[in-house]
């Protein structure tokens, strides 16, 4: 039941805009789903740039009718739970729904300032979350990334300095970038599993997938984005309120729901959980993305 396995391709995972390439800091405006360069344009980087919203939702629920028993998996549902648990593996190698019912909750681009904020809301509600982070943010935030684990959070290789072209890159290459941030990671937490990757940006090329795969990591991405990354599009509350719409909008059972905790001001971010962690948890089963 744990098996997780998405079974369909969105669009959406690729080309959001939004990551401010020309930022050396720490303010890449997150965009996993995008590409560097294209946060006030919108243009993905030659991938086109679509409101992902749009696309998933049909292919968020479609394949999995009898996950809509979310709340319980039970020996009734066991037939069809164990056929909807080995659905065959995406074509491409990227896993965009958990192969269940549950939902998880990632965040990424950090760890940053807002992190702790982030993991004492989680905490509070007893939610287990996955945290795609950055090595140059586990270089400088090394304790959060020990309190992330702590808390039972799971964790996701979200490369060195988001490169949203990595994956073009030789594959020497984009394995020294992976390794690399895994070995801070390690340096923070010794010996932590960190089963996932997530390209920036979504831009999963074949050659990253299957680095990451040689490297123990399962390729993520997504299907519900509520773009909190784009500061240039909302702000303020009507930010909080398109996440919080967004997230509420389109979450169906099986869903993974890409959220950012770093890489920017985050605080509508933060707002926007305050709500919707009370209300997934009263609606669905929320798991990290399972070790
Ligand atoms: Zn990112």
């Amino acid at each position: 039941m744990r098996r997780v396995l998405g079974a369909l391709i969105t669009a959406a995972a690729l080309a959001l805009a939004g990551c401010a390439s020309s930022a050396p800091s720490a303010q890449w405006h997150a965009a996993d789903g995008g590409v560097a360069s294209a946060a006030a344009s919108g243009q993905g980087g030659g991938a086109p740039v679509a409101h992902p919203i749009g696309e998933n939702p049909s292919s968020a629920s479609s394949p999995k009718p009898s996950a809509s028993a979310s709340a319980s998996p039970s020996s009734s549902a066991s037939a069809s739970a164990s056929a909807s648990s080995s659905p065959p593996p995406p074509a491409d190698g990227i896993m965009r729904q958990t192969g269940t019912a549950a939902v998880a909750l990632t965040f990424d681009d950090g760890p940053g300032p807002e992190t702790p904020r982030l993991l004492a809301m989680l905490r509070e509600q007893g939610i287990k979350a996955t945290f795609c982070v950055i090595g140059v943010n586990v270089q400088e935030y090394p304790q959060y990334v020990q309190d992330i684990v702590r808390d039972g959070h799971t964790l996701c290789n979200h490369t060195w300095k988001h490169d949203t072209s990595l994956g073009k890159k030789s594959a020497d290459t984009i394995r020294a970038d992976l390794q690399r941030t895994n070995d801070e990671i390690h340096k923070a937490v010794p010996d932590v599993p960190i089963k996932y990757f997530r390209h920036p940006g979504g831009n999963f090329t074949p050659t990253a997938v299957r680095v990451a795969s040689e490297l123990g990591m399962v390729s993520v991405g997504w299907t519900v984005d509520p773009f909190d990354w784009n500061l240039q599009k909302w702000k303020g509350q009507q930010m909080t309120n398109h996440i919080i719409a967004t997230v509420r909008n389109n979450t169906k059972p099986g869903a993974i729901i890409l959220s950012h905790d770093g890489g920017g001001d985050r605080s509508a971010t933060i707002a926007a959980y305050k709500t919707l962690l009370p209300e997934l948890k009263a609606k669905f089963t929320l798991e990290a993305l399972p070790l």
